[in-house]
């Protein structure tokens, strides 16, 4: 019922027709992908940014519809290929459709409507989808420069001194992986302490494995790839690395013989590599080989490789086989 948003004479018809080899269908198709991994926190920090005249919904929606017309400038046209991308795409059929409903509502509607003969009018607010360029250029600027921000704050320069300590740490045999979580430890202290000021010289560990957006020791297990969290504290803790106290809703894990970096030795300190990832052993393992990481070719995140991937998920390995097929038959 979708399918065809603008039906009539031949001429319009060809107007809106997909062309699904062509290379704006390839271009929107992973720009949609790439819309779909976009952090909605980021539009609540834009909403800030930009003093608050429009939620964060609306500044997400005006983002997306400004990126799809530096592809094409007609929205039904736009609106006709993501009907096409989103619902005739195996692997979209799945998804959610919120982007290309909250963007292409009204023709979406408008059509359904026709589609039934129904003459009703489309509830839409006539500007409810127009912002001034101005406006755009702003969100974007806005978007860009937050962005940056939060990159900065997860991003954890590893000096060559943390490195070899960390590394060097010994361990009893079997458990080994003590030096992995006391890294992370370090980062994930790092990071809060970027975030909420220096006084804040603890972790917290949150209990139970359902806390949604927080770090658990289930958390760590997955990055780690192995349930051995809650052991390997216990060691840190007796071997005096750590200390930990125990709250109601999390443990405050503190660390304790870091090696100290005088401000003065600072600039000669050689980084080795900087922690940003979400989970910091995948920048580790990066840096040491230890276990097999690579960016993945769709959205350049770092991921652990199993086999030969080229790709973080299903999702990014079908954009990579389209792509490559598409450069095939040009
Ligand atoms: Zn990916």
């Amino acid at each position: 019922m979708l399918s065809n948003i603008e039906k009539g004479t031949n001429e319009k018809d060809k107007k809106y027709k997909v062309d699904r080899t062509s290379e704006e269908y390839k271009k929107l198709e992973l720009l949609l992908a790439e819309l779909k991994r976009e952090k909605m926190y980021l539009y609540k920090r834009v909403q800030e940014d930009l003093g608050k005249k429009e939620s964060d919904k609306v500044l997400f929606r005006i983002y997306c519809i400004s990126k799809f017309k530096e592809i094409m400038e007609d929205r039904k046209k736009i609106a006709n290929y993501l009907v096409d991308i989103e619902y005739y795409n195996e692997e979209n059929k799945q998804d959610r459709k919120d982007i290309l409903w909250n963007c292409f509502g009204d023709i979406l509607y408008d059509n359904l409507c026709k589609n039934i003969e129904n003459d009703k009018e489309v509830p839409f607010k006539k500007d409810m989808y127009k912002s001034s360029s101005k406006r755009e250029q702003e969100i974007k600027e806005s978007r860009e420069k937050i962005k940056k921000e939060q990159e900065e704050i997860v991003k954890i320069p590893i000096t060559e001194t943390l490195y070899n300590y960390f590394m060097g740490l010994i361990t009893r045999k079997r458990c080994e992986k003590d030096r992995y979580i006391l890294y992370i430890l370090y980062v994930l202290l790092e990071r809060f302490k970027k975030k909420y000021g220096d006084k804040k010289s603890y972790i917290r560990l949150y209990k139970g494995t359902k806390q949604k957006g927080k770090i658990t020791a289930a958390t760590l297990d997955n990055w780690l790839e192995s349930k051995c969290t809650q052991k390997g504290l216990e060691r840190l803790e007796k071997n005096g690395y750590i200390k930990q106290e125990e709250c109601q809703r999390y443990k405050k894990i503190s660390l304790c013989e870091l090696p100290i970096v005088e401000e003065k030795d600072l600039p000669q300190e050689k980084i080795l590599f900087y922690a940003e990832s979400n989970n910091p052993l995948l920048d580790l393992w990066k840096h040491n080989g230890d276990r097999k990481v690579r960016l993945c070719e769709i959205c350049g995140s770092k991921f652990l490789v199993v086999g030969n991937a080229k790709t973080c998920t299903d999702k990014c390995s079908t954009l990579l086989k389209k792509r490559n097929k598409n450069k095939g038959s040009i």
